[in-house]
């Protein structure tokens, strides 16, 4: 795949010092699921040349790779910083930074506690049809689902009319809370049929750890202005935390043809596209 970071200054001899600009993914950088497009790249590009700029996604290096990138252009060489799941996983001019996940931070005895409880309590669990697939494993969190995550459309359906009845996902997560008050574990109910479990604060501000470590670096900088621009800003949206954090300057946009102009405003005025 073709590189590209040699046309760019070192990061710390870029005209803006000590500025990086990050960016959520769907919605701020390309539609939802969908690839960006030819002008997004072009004005990444041309940012590139005067500031840092990564991104930050919830989901993995594949879909971003699928959105971002081509056959031709591997996506960590569009960015100086790559964060997928969060930050989870990291690239910095191409290269992995060190990664972490669910098992590494909880640890094989207390997820086996966790995962004995969940299994346990799911089979006591007096619900109308059961599928398969109660738990499962993710890089940087775990998803449980009392039908099972194999169920079919209709059943789906049916699961969460009978959640809304009986709050079968809500006592459950609050019988968690009570077993397990020593582990900083967020949960989080979305979708239809299951939850979210991961570690308290692996939201997008995990990411800003790799950004601060910058400064420990001999060819590193240390970033006193950090912007961020997302779309999902407001409270209970995936960008709100990095969005309201004290170390970021919080961009909130709508779409990405918001993100061009705000973008354009900020770092471009007075020059002719
Ligand atoms: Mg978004």
């Amino acid at each position: 795949m073709a590189t590209t970071a040699a046309v760019y200054a070192p990061l710390n001899e870029r005209p803006i010092k000590n500025t990086i600009v990050l960016f959520d993914v769907d919605e701020t950088l390309t539609p939802a699921r969908l690839p960006v497009s030819p002008p997004m790249l072009q004005l990444l590009s041309a940012l590139r040349h005067k500031v840092a700029i990564g991104y930050v996604g919830g989901s993995n290096l594949v879909k971003q790779q699928e959105q971002l990138g081509s056959p031709q252009v591997d996506v960590t060489t569009l960015f100086d910083f790559c964060f997928p799941e969060n930050g989870l996983t990291a690239f910095r001019l191409g290269q992995p930074l060190e990664s972490t996940s669910f098992i590494k931070f909880i640890g094989e005895e207390k997820y086996k506690r966790l995962a004995n409880w969940i299994l346990h309590y799911i089979a006591d669990l007096d619900i109308p049809i059961k599928r398969g697939t109660f738990i499962e494993f993710r890089n940087g969190m775990i998803n449980v689902s009392p039908i099972g995550r194999n169920a079919s459309h209709e059943e789906r359906v049916a699961f969460t009319a009978f959640d809304d009845e009986h709050q079968v996902r809500a006592k459950m997560v609050a019988d968690l809370k009570a077993a397990f008050p020593d582990l900083p574990l967020t949960y989080s109910i979305g979708g239809q049929i299951s939850f979210d479990v991961f570690p308290t604060g692996w939201d997008k501000t995990f990411c800003l750890r790799h950004v601060e470590a910058e400064k420990q670096r001999p060819d590193g900088v240390e970033y006193t202005t950090i912007h961020f621009f997302g779309d999902k800003t407001s409270v209970g949206g995936n960008d709100y935390e990095i969005y309201t954090d004290p170390r970021t300057v919080g961009h909130s946009v709508k779409n990405p043809e918001d993100t061009m102009r705000q973008v354009k405003e900020i770092f471009f005025a007075g020059e002719t596209a």
